[in-house]
């Protein structure tokens, strides 16, 4: 498969060869030569010549477009499902539900552009004052493969409506849909330039970042992240919107309800396997008697729960990305047990191999020195505290803060959870994992830049420009001025 799309043109890359397995049935799915730095150069130089003509184009042309490119990915839904499917593992329900998001990605861009980047007019004594938005320029974007087309398309969607140019770096683990997303833009009318693509690992990836961009919108892993975020020290002038993962906690806090209490953390931990950011890592119980019943309620669900290939009927969840990231759970599950933890209920790789890994659920609450990372698994840890004050304090034990939750029905737990809790996604009574994509999306510390996406990604891809406006030149007075 060609691994560089440049200018509207696809073409083989100059960079290393690699290949994308399909987690569920090891069957290459891509495979390709990814973009070597002189194929990223290029890249980036088209987006730039296409850059002037496409931030003057009248806004309302800009949002035209878009408009049609969420037809065009429409109309390809069920192509995006299956190809996001084959290549990171996820079933078909959520890999369609992705395809819906990123048409519906579109209208939500619009609006927020119109409401947080758009114009503003105010009379004055010397004519006007008027607020107006502005391109950054280049954008480079990278995706994560967890969701490979919504995430990356929401950055590119509100660069684009901003007047920016992209290139776009897909994830290695789920580079399929980059297609569609070309073919959707290309049908819609994007012209040639606007976006372009390169395939490729990290040696891509550095290249990009080495290449003449003004902005990088990221999102993946802190461990990136952070990198990223070190290798533009001390260059203001390219603006970074980091999109980072999280260390989830989730309260449980005495609801009527133990079978709700139990369904909202089991989805919050095993959703996607677990492969989402915002999915609970750290469910927080009351000791005694309550608790205990909440923690076998979850052990039952974990266990309950359907675990199949994408395109089997009626399962829960996929296999994890890759048959070392079940390696990689497996060994965090053996950490957390060698430090003190008791698996309630053990993650272990199932038969079929892969990436296939059954739910674990480990309480780690007599454990020692748990470090603050993020598994991205099916792998939760219970913590059993005293009292709500200790409950608080075990969920901000983290440098993390993109989700949390508490469940209780109790009002007053809610006020001060919501006031005390670190978290940018903050939910009662809800998955960790549910979020809407007309609000922000993002964190403090370690999970991003504070440069949250979705409702606020308009903020990052265009600066305000403040003018003074008066028709003609007038003369100046002032206080010792000369006349
Ligand atoms: P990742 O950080 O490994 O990779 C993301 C992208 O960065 C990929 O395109 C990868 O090729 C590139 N990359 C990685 N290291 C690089 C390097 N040294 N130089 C250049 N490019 C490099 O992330 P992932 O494993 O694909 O995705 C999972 C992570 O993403 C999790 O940590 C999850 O929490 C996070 N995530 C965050 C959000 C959010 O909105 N905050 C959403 C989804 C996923």
């Amino acid at each position: 498969m060609d691994g560089v799309y440049i200018n509207g043109q696809w073409r083989t890359g100059a960079g290393t060869h690699f290949q994308n397995h399909c987690p569920a049935t090891g069957d290459v799915v891509w495979e390709g030569h990814g973009a070597d730095a002189s194929d990223v150069a290029e890249a980036v130089a088209s987006a730039r010549r296409a850059f002037h003509d496409w931030a003057n184009l009248p806004q309302g042309d800009r949002t035209a477009i878009l408009e049609r490119y969420a037809d065009e990915i429409e109309k390809r839904t069920d192509a995006i499902a299956e190809t996001v499917s084959r290549d990171m593992g996820k079933v078909l329900w959520e890999s369609r539900s992705e395809a819906a998001t990123m048409k519906a990605k579109v209208a939500v861009s619009i609006a927020a552009q119109v409401e947080r980047a758009g114009t503003k007019y105010s009379e004055a004594n010397f004519g006007s004052s008027h607020l107006t938005h502005r391109p950054h320029g280049v954008m480079a974007v990278f995706g994560p493969f967890n969701f490979p087309g919504h995430l990356p398309n929401g950055h590119i969607v509100p660069a684009l409506l901003a007047g920016n140019t992209c290139v776009f770096k897909p994830s290695e683990l789920a580079p399929g849909v980059a297609f569609h997303m070309a073919e959707a833009f290309a049908a819609a009318g994007l012209p040639d330039g606007c976006l372009n693509i390169v395939h490729g690992g990290r040696e891509t990836g550095g290249a990009l970042l080495n290449a003449d961009i003004n902005g990088l919108l990221f999102t993946g892993s802190a461990a990136t992240g952070v990198h990223f975020h070190k290798h533009f020290a001390g260059r203001p002038e390219v603006i970074l919107a980091l999109e980072m993962g999280g260390n989830n906690p989730l309260i449980i806090w005495d609801p009527a309800d133990i079978d709700a209490a139990a369904d909202i953390a089991a989805q919050s931990a095993f959703l996607t396997s677990g492969q989402r950011c915002s999915c609970a890592r750290r469910v927080i119980l009351p000791q005694g008697a309550w608790g205990d019943r909440v923690a076998d309620a979850i052990v039952a669900r974990a266990e309950g729960l359907a675990i199949g290939a994408w395109d089997e009927e009626g399962m829960f969840m996929g296999p994890l990305v890759s048959e070392k990231a079940a390696v990689n759970a497996v060994e965090f599950q053996e950490m957390l047990i060698a430090r003190g933890g008791r698996a309630l209920k053990a993650l272990e790789r199932l038969e079929r191999g892969g990436g296939f890994v059954s739910a674990g659920v480990v309480d780690v609450t007599q454990a020692n020195d748990i470090p603050d990372e993020e598994l991205f698994g099916p792998v939760m840890q219970i913590v059993r505290v005293r009292d709500f004050d200790e409950a608080l304090e075990r969920a901000n034990a983290t440098r993390y803060g993109l989700s949390g939750g508490l469940v209780s029905d109790d009002d007053a737990l809610w006020v001060r959870a919501h006031r005390e809790m670190r978290a940018g996604i903050l939910n009662r009574n809800r998955p960790t994992a549910g979020a809407s994509g007309a609000m922000p999306f993002g964190g403090p510390g370690l999970s991003g830049n504070f440069r949250p996406g979705a409702y606020y990604a308009a903020d990052y891809c265009a600066w305000p420009q403040a003018s003074q406006v008066s028709d003609k030149a007038s003369r100046m007075s002032a206080q010792g001025f000369p006349k």
